[in-house]
């Protein structure tokens, strides 16, 4: 796809999707947000450009597991929703930008890697009810990215070693190609794999993902509550002991939290464009 036509679906996107009937605002920065902000910074020697060779080496791992759904059209509008919500994040921008692709999964589950890439599974699109929990869902894992919750899953000791490593200087110096790259990352590759795959993250970075969630869905217009809605569902497949809750411990616990946040916002009407188009997706 040539810039021209991309740039152009990005803006018909934002025609589209930015709507603005929800400005309710949410406080600043939580204590959690702030430990969040520390880490950030303890990491701050990775690189723009290393985090997205890292982020897409394990987007390509989880790949390989789950392929893309072959429907251009739900491609095109997870995107158009991502794009939307990315832009009202605290990051809006990142190194090589935002993708969302859809994976040919039953289960239900989102896989946020750093840098930009978000893979949502068709299992999670089943559990949206429309529109605004789709938004919701991306908006929690663009939070991740923002946050580079990805990135700070990297052992310590480990990034010092690759800032130490030669061969990683030579092979930028000479312009590596990105298997080489991604062969001397691989240490790193496999922290923030683990972390995003198997073990999932802290009880603090899901609690202040699900803060920037809710602002995020604000600014951009969709409904807050639509979080809540969604984590009850998650709650319920969690009893019922599938998806998930493997990667996003402990939902019931998010929910509460969430659930103080939006209590004072009422259930709005779902706007008929955003449910219209949501039905037309074959999910
Ligand atoms: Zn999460």
């Amino acid at each position: 796809m040539n810039r021209f036509f991309f740039s152009l679906i990005l803006l018909v996107a934002l025609l589209l999707l930015g709507g603005d009937v929800h400005s309710q605002a949410f406080p600043p920065a939580t204590r959690a947000e702030m430990r969040v902000a520390r880490a950030q910074r303890a990491t701050r020697n990775v690189s723009e450009p290393e985090e997205y060779l890292v982020g897409r080496a394990v987007a390509a791992r989880i790949l390989t597991a789950n392929p893309l759904v072959q429907d251009p059209k739900l491609q095109l509008y997870v995107n158009e929703v991502g794009q939307t919500v990315a832009r009202k994040s605290s990051r809006p921008k990142t190194y090589r930008g935002y993708h969302f692709a859809v994976l040919e999964s039953p289960e239900p589950n989102a896989f946020a890697c750093p840098g930009g890439i978000i893979l949502i599974t068709r299992g999670m699109l089943k559990m949206c009810a429309n529109e605004d929990e789709l938004a919701a869902a991306l908006a929690h894992e663009v939070a991740h990215v923002a946050h580079r919750d990805g990135i700070n899953s990297i052992v310590k000791s480990r990034w010092a070693e690759v800032a130490a490593d030669r061969r990683i200087a030579a092979a930028k110096e000479r312009g590596g190609r990105a298997a080489e790259m991604a062969t001397l990352y691989e240490g790193s590759i496999n922290d923030v794999f683990k972390s995003i795959a198997t073990n999932g993250y802290s009880r603090t970075a899901e609690w202040a993902a699900d803060q920037e969630a809710l602002r995020t869905l604000s600014r951009a217009g969709y409904n807050p509550v639509a979080l809540a809605s969604l984590l009850t569902k998650m709650v319920a497949q969690e009893k019922r002991g599938v998806g998930i809750y493997r990667t996003h411990p402990p939902t019931a616990l998010r929910l509460t939290k969430v659930n103080m946040q939006v209590k004072d916002l009422k259930p709005e009407k779902i706007q008929k464009v955003r449910d219209q188009r949501f039905k037309e997706q074959k999910i």
